[in-house]
């Protein structure tokens, strides 16, 4: 699937999900190192179709496409702009995220493992005018560790490596705060003991192979092994799947590992018009010092 289709398949899902209604929310995805798409401002999200996206540059400006660049790319331009390991951005206004975010509650407790280990805590964005600095401030505060936020009487934005990913996360984030919210009618729910948190957090790289950056309280922070010491990205699968993902922009439709030496072959031997092996190699070097 071509990079815009697939980017339009989870726009419409976004809308067929009910995070949006009518025209609200907006995603982006990173195509090249100082581009990418994003969704035009006041459109349906389930309406959407290839020709309407619009690659702008990460100042801000379009580069292609006709329509209004989304109201909310301040938001987007600050993810892209403070961490290389997003490379997609999904702001939405889901129902029991939202409700939360409009009672000033953020999503910090431990009460879910995965989304511990997937989301980290969830903290609430002062409430700033859309489309204005006064929403991007309160996001700063938090840019450098969230993968999910709250942003207070508007909705939500969740980060990824991918926008497959970043559209996960906003699905999981949702589905976290309407089981919390349904606790709450049987007497609350039960926060997972920091003791066994702990536990968990020292377990996601071997067993899951993925670096959480769930923050310990000050009290609780004892340094575990590969955890607080690690950078932010998710795993070895979503690094490759970035890398999957510019190969995709750059040659077509690809679904192979560019980590393993036979995918390699196979992009060049089946793109050979379209992507050299020399290029693959320039692609991945971009992306090796995510390694390091
Ligand atoms: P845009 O239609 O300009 O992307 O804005 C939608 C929205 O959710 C504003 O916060
Ligand atoms: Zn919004």
């Amino acid at each position: 699937m071509s990079l815009k289709k697939e980017f339009i398949k989870i726009c419409h899902m976004v809308y067929e999900k009910g995070f949006v209604a009518a025209t609200d929310g907006n995603l982006s995805q990173r195509i090249n190192y100082n581009q990418a798409l994003i969704t035009p401002s006041g459109k349906n999200k389930g309406e959407l179709n290839e020709d309407d996206l619009l690659v702008i540059d990460l100042d801000g400006n379009l580069i292609e496409g006709k329509g209004k660049i989304s109201t909310e790319v301040k938001m987007h331009l600050l993810a892209y702009n403070s961490r290389r390991d997003i490379n997609a951005v999904v702001h939405a206004h889901p129902v029991y995220a939202t409700a939360f975010a409009a009672a000033g509650r953020d999503l910090t407790d431990p009460v879910f493992p995965e989304v511990i280990l997937t989301l980290g805590k969830v903290h609430l964005c002062e409430y700033g005018t859309p489309s204005t600095e006064e929403l991007i401030l309160p996001i700063k505060k938090f840019i450098d560790k969230a993968w999910a936020l709250l942003l207070q009487n508007h909705g939500a934005v969740t980060f990824g490596v991918s926008l497959k990913d970043a559209y996960y996360k906003m699905e999981k984030l949702e589905h976290a705060a309407k089981t919390i919210f349904i606790a709450e009618q049987l007497g609350g729910a039960k926060k997972i003991p920091p003791e066994k948190v702990k536990q968990l957090l020292s377990i996601a790289r071997s067993t899951y192979g993925i670096h959480p950056n769930f923050e310990l309280e000050a009290d609780e922070n004892i340094k575990l092994p590969g955890v607080n010491d690690e950078p932010l990205y998710n795993n070895e699968v979503s690094y490759s799947q970035i890398i999957e993902d510019r190969l995709r922009a750059r040659a077509g439709n690809l679904n192979v590992n560019p980590f393993d030496v036979k995918g390699r072959n196979s992009i060049s031997n089946e793109n050979r018009s379209n992507l050299s092996k020399s290029e693959i190699d320039e692609i991945i070097k971009e992306f090796n010092y995510k390694k390091d």
